[in-house]
C-alpha cells in the first residue's frame, strides 16, 4: 500500500475521536501543492525555471536557498505550524498519560498496576499506542512531503527544513516524551509477564550491548536507536534527565556540566549553562525527568542500577556538606 492511502486510512480510522482535537499533516494538501508545481513547471517553463537556473549557478554557495514562488509562500510556513502542534499536542498527552503512574515510585508502581483492572490497563495502553500511531505516522508523512519537494525542485530545502525542525525541537520522533512512552511499554510488559506485548511490537531495547539502546521500529520498517548513554561518565544513563536540545544525560553528571549540586536540581542552572553535546544554552530549566526510563533500568539492571544509586546518594550528602559549609562561611565570615 502507498503511505498516501495508509495515511488517509489512519486518519479515519478507529481512532477517529482520539484525533478530533489534534492536529495533522495536512499531506494531501501538500501533496497537491507540488504536483500542480510540477505542472505548471512542466507547462510554461516559466514558474520554477528561473529559480532553478539561480540554484544551478550557486550550487557552490550553500547558504543560498532554492526558492520555488509556487510552492513556498504556503508550504514551509504551512507545515513548521502542523509539526509544532503536532508536537504540542504529542507532548501534552504524552505527559499526561505517564504521569498517571510514576508518581508513584516502583513499588506503588507495580501494586498499583497488580490491582488495576484489566480494562484499565488495556485503556491506558490503548491510549499509548495511539499516541504513538500518531507521532510515527505524522513524521513519516513529514519526511515523505520534505522528499518529495526537493525531488520536484531538485533542491536541498526538505533537509534544510528538517535541521530547523531540529533547532526548534520540534522534531517529532526526537521528543523525549517518546523515549518515555518507549519505556511505559516496556515496563508494562515485564510486569504483567508479557500480555501486553501486542503493544511494545514497536519498542525494544538491548541494554547489555556495549551501547545500550532503545530502538523504535516504524510502521515503514525503519528503525531508529535512541542511544542510551551518557556522554559525560560514558555509562548508561541512571536517574536520567532529556535537556530542551533532546540530549539524555545522567542527573548527577548534567548537574555536574551546570555547576549545580544535585539536591538543588537541574531548574537551578544559569541560563546561560550549555548543552554538553550540542552547546545549546537554556537547555536545563525544562528539561525533562525521565522517570519511566529510569524504572525500565531498575528493573533490567538491577545490579548497576544499586551501585549506581549508592553513588549518587554519596555524591549527594558530600555536596550537601560542601554547599552548607560554604553558605556558614559567608554568613559568619571566615
Ligand atoms: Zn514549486
Ligand atoms: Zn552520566
Ligand atoms: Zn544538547
Amino acid at each position: 500500500m502507498k503511505f498516501g492511502e495508509a495515511f488517509r486510512e489512519y486518519l479515519h480510522g478507529d481512532q477517529e475521536k482520539f484525533l478530533d482535537k489534534c492536529s495533522h499533516v495536512e499531506y494531501k494538501r501538500l501533496k497537491k501543492v507540488l504536483k500542480r508545481c510540477r505542472r505548471s513547471s512542466l507547462g510554461s517553463q516559466e514558474v520554477c525555471r528561473d529559480s532553478l537556473e539561480e540554484q544551478e549557478e550557486d550550487r557552490d554557495q550553500e547558504n543560498r536557498l532554492f526558492e520555488c514562488v509556487v510552492c513556498d509562500q504556503m508550504f514551509f510556513s504551512e507545515l513548521m505550524k502542523e509539526v509544532s502542534d503536532i508536537a504540542g499536542c504529542f507532548n501534552t498527552k504524552a505527559r499526561r498519560l505517564l504521569h498517571l503512574h510514576v508518581a508513584k515510585g516502583m513499588q506503588g508502581y507495580v501494586l498499583w498496576f497488580r490491582q488495576c483492572f484489566r480494562d484499565d490497563k488495556l485503556a491506558m495502553a490503548e491510549e499509548g499506542r495511539m499516541l504513538m500511531e500518531y507521532v510515527t505516522m505524522n513524521a513519516i508523512a513529514i519526511r515523505k512531503i520534505l522528499k518529495k519537494y526537493d525531488k520536484v525542485h531538485s533542491s536541498v530545502n526538505g533537509n534544510v527544513f528538517k535541521s530547523k525542525m531540529r533547532a526548534e525541537h520540534i522534531e517529532l520522533l526526537q521528543s523525549p516524551w517518546l523515549i518515555e512512552l518507549g519505556a511505559l511499554f516496556l515496563n508494562i510488559n515485564g510486569v504483567d509477564g508479557g500480555r501486553f506485548s501486542e503493544f511494545c511490537g514497536n519498542f525494544s531495547c538491548d541494554l547489555d550491548a556495549s551501547e545500550p539502546v532503545m530502538r523504535l521500529t516504524l510502521p515503514n520498517s525503519v528503525t531508529i536507536d535512541y542511544s542510551l548513554t551518557c556522554a559525560i561518565c560514558l555509562d548508561t544513563v541512571f536517574n536520567p534527565y532529556a535537556l530542551s536540545c533532546g540530549h539524555l544525560f545522567c542527573k548527577s553528571c548534567a548537574c555536574s556540566a551546570a555547576f549545580v549540586p544535585i539536591f538543588l536540581g537541574l531548574k537551578e542552572a544559569t541560563p546561560d549553562s550549555k548543552c554538553s553535546i550540542c552547546r545549546e544554552a537554556g537547555v536545563y530549566q525544562n528539561a525533562v525527568h525521565m522517570m519511566e526510563l529510569d524504572l525500565l533500568l531498575k528493573q533490567r539492571c538491577k545490579e548497576n542500577w544499586k551501585e549506581r544509586m549508592v553513588a549518587e546518594r554519596a555524591l549527594i550528602v558530600k555536596q550537601t556538606k560542601e554547599y552548607w559549609d560554604m553558605q556558614t562561611k559567608y554568613a559568619i565570615g571566615y
